[in-house]
């Protein structure tokens, strides 16, 4: 499959925010060119050619920490503090899941991750398997990791599926994770930190996410929740934490030295009122920062537009200053650090040779015009409404409010409205 789209801006993200006005071609999942003006296309040989009428195409974004089959759970409790909204709220309407229905819940997931221009998810979920069938049978590219605690999963289990889901299909792969220090103890962790070296892993878990989680935590251990990982060894080949909202000093040092990912959760930590990080902070100590919605049942919604608005409102706030955090940046967050963060690194930037991850925004809409600063429209003004093209691994899934992802949308909304009232029971 041989896709040319021409007439159109690109920005590329290569290592700046230049918009040039070219085309970029792809063939089966790679990209494999992006210039300046009409290109020539003598060997011609194109399946498809898309005019892009001047039309925005940029790399996809990265949803970097979630966990998809939570739909369910959208609406179901809301306006609670999390460990109330957790132990009363999630974990009994958890407890009834089946596979079955992680898939469909799932399948739900991607499709408004595709309205969104969201190319990957980095998710942490139960039934990973039925995951990820939804997931390669959507078309969709997800990252896994465990969500292990002592309740659920283990560690030899987690090995196993380490191992299997990084040699599944080119669209899945896996990273060693667990859910938080609150719910693992100190053996889990320890386990973990020795699948870390076993495969020079890195390793992603929850952190930091309510100051309560924190203090718990001191007085567990007398250390905060990046100390303690940090003397079990959990970081010896990188990783990250989502949320990272109650950091000291120390922790965002041991972020830094350890070239960890802060993945902030703006939308899910204001709705929860768990706090705002001090973004600016990781930022000046040079720590990557990527961006990710969380789940939709403490979101809710699944809308990277919204969390690039609310990832520097709520730092300008926090800092009462205009200038924190920047277009510029955020936008890197939710393109770039995404990719890094997630081990994609052929799907960070517009390039020959890169995996086509990549979506197309409508430029000719009111919130677009006019068009003095391309970055900060998409950032401060833009919306999911303005996302006309969503492709993945070279393969259009959805385009002009249309899916190609072998499901009709009806059939996917009522498979889980029929779940959910089943769990409701
Ligand atoms: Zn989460």
């Amino acid at each position: 499959m041989k896709i040319r789209i021409y007439n159109a801006r690109v920005l590329a993200m290569d290592g700046d925010f230049k918009v040039t006005e070219g085309e970029l071609h792809t063939e089966n999942e790679r990209i494999i060119y992006v210039g300046e003006g009409l290109a020539d296309i003598s060997e011609g040989g194109f399946d498809r050619e898309i005019d892009a009428k001047g039309n925005l195409i940029l790399p996809g974004f990265k949803n970097a920490h979630t966990h998809s089959g939570m739909t369910f759970l959208r609406s179901y409790a809301d306006d609670l503090p999390l460990m109330d909204w957790l132990n009363n709220q999630v974990f009994p309407m958890e407890a009834k899941l089946t596979g079955a229905a992680v898939y469909w819940f799932s399948k739900l997931a991607f499709m408004e991750y595709l309205t969104s221009g969201i190319t990957a998810d980095f998710d942490m979920y139960f039934y990973q398997e039925d995951m990820a069938r939804a997931s390669v049978e959507t078309g969709f590219r997800t990252v896994m990791t465990s969500g292990m605690s002592n309740f659920m999963s283990s560690v030899s289990e987690q090995r196993e599926d380490y191992i299997k889901f990084n040699d599944y299909h080119p669209l899945i792969s896996y990273k060693l994770g667990f859910h938080a220090e609150y719910t693992n103890s100190v053996g889990n962790l320890e386990g973990i930190a020795k699948l870390a070296d076993e495969f020079k892993a890195p390793v992603f878990t929850h952190n930091s996410e309510t100051a309560g989680e924190v203090r718990g935590c001191i007085e567990r251990y007398g250390k905060t929740p990046t100390a303690l990982m940090e003397s079990l060894g959990l970081f010896e080949y990188g990783g990250g934490g989502y949320h990272c909202v109650h950091m000291s000093d120390e922790d965002i040092d041991i972020f830094k030295r350890r070239g960890l990912t802060m993945v902030t959760n703006p939308g899910s930590n204001m709705k929860l009122a768990s706090g705002t990080p001090g973004i600016s902070e990781f930022l000046k100590a040079g720590v990557r920062v990527a961006l990710g919605t969380d789940g939709p049942a403490s979101n809710n919604c699944l809308d990277m537009f919204r969390e690039m608005f609310l990832v520097t409102g709520l730092a300008k706030l926090r800092e009462r200053k205009a200038s924190a955090v920047p277009a510029e940046e955020v936008l890197k967050m939710a393109c770039v650090n995404g990719a890094i963060c997630m081990g994609l690194k052929d799907c960070d930037c517009l390039r020959a040779g890169k995996l086509a991850d990549l979506i197309m925004l409508d430029l000719n809409k009111p919130n677009m015009q006019p068009i003095n600063n391309i970055v900060r429209n998409i950032v401060y003004s833009g919306s999911k409404q303005n996302v006309i093209m969503t492709m993945i691994n070279g393969k259009i899934l959805y385009e002009n409010g249309r899916f190609d992802i072998g499901e009709e949308p009806e059939r996917i909304y009522k498979e889980v409205n029929a779940r959910v009232a089943m769990m409701k029971g």
